[in-house]
């Protein structure tokens, strides 16, 4: 048998992913480790958000973060303990980050706007400058 490193150790991150390590820390995809699930744009938006989150609940915890259709869907935990209302203030949080990253080019975090498919087959969230030159 080899022998296979701790599972709650992530591996470093990737350098030309340019994703802070505090950020990195926060994904977890047991299915898909050494990936990130959206690009570093958002990286400021989802420390921001975790802040936020640990602020209302400091039990919860990060379920993982994903790009999909286009905006950030910053997956959460709430902790076992966490009551109803604090619950949907995390929700809250959640559905306002969903909104705000409409508008963050998720590849340099600058203002950006949902490029819509069908050329790309996807909507993914991008400034005019990446938007061109990932084209
Ligand atoms: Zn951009």
């Amino acid at each position: 048998m080899f022998a296979t490193p701790p599972s709650d150790k992530l591996p470093p991150v990737p350098e030309d992913r340019g994703i802070p390590s505090e950020v990195w820390s926060l994904i977890d995809h047991p299915s898909d480790r050494g990936r990130s699930g959206c690009g570093p744009g958002w990286s400021d938006l989802i420390v921001t958000t975790h802040r936020r989150l640990l602020e209302i609940d400091p039990t919860y915890s990060p379920g993982g973060v994903r790009q999909k259709l286009g905006w950030l869907d910053f997956q959460l935990n709430p902790g076992p303990d966490t009551d109803q209302a604090t619950i949907e203030r995390l929700w809250a949080v959640q559905a306002e980050v969903r909104e705000a990253s409409k508008h963050i080019c998720e590849s340099c975090g600058g203002e950006g706007r949902i490029y819509e498919p069908p050329e790309r087959g996807a909507g993914r969230t991008r400034c005019d400058a990446c938007e061109s030159c990932e084209r």
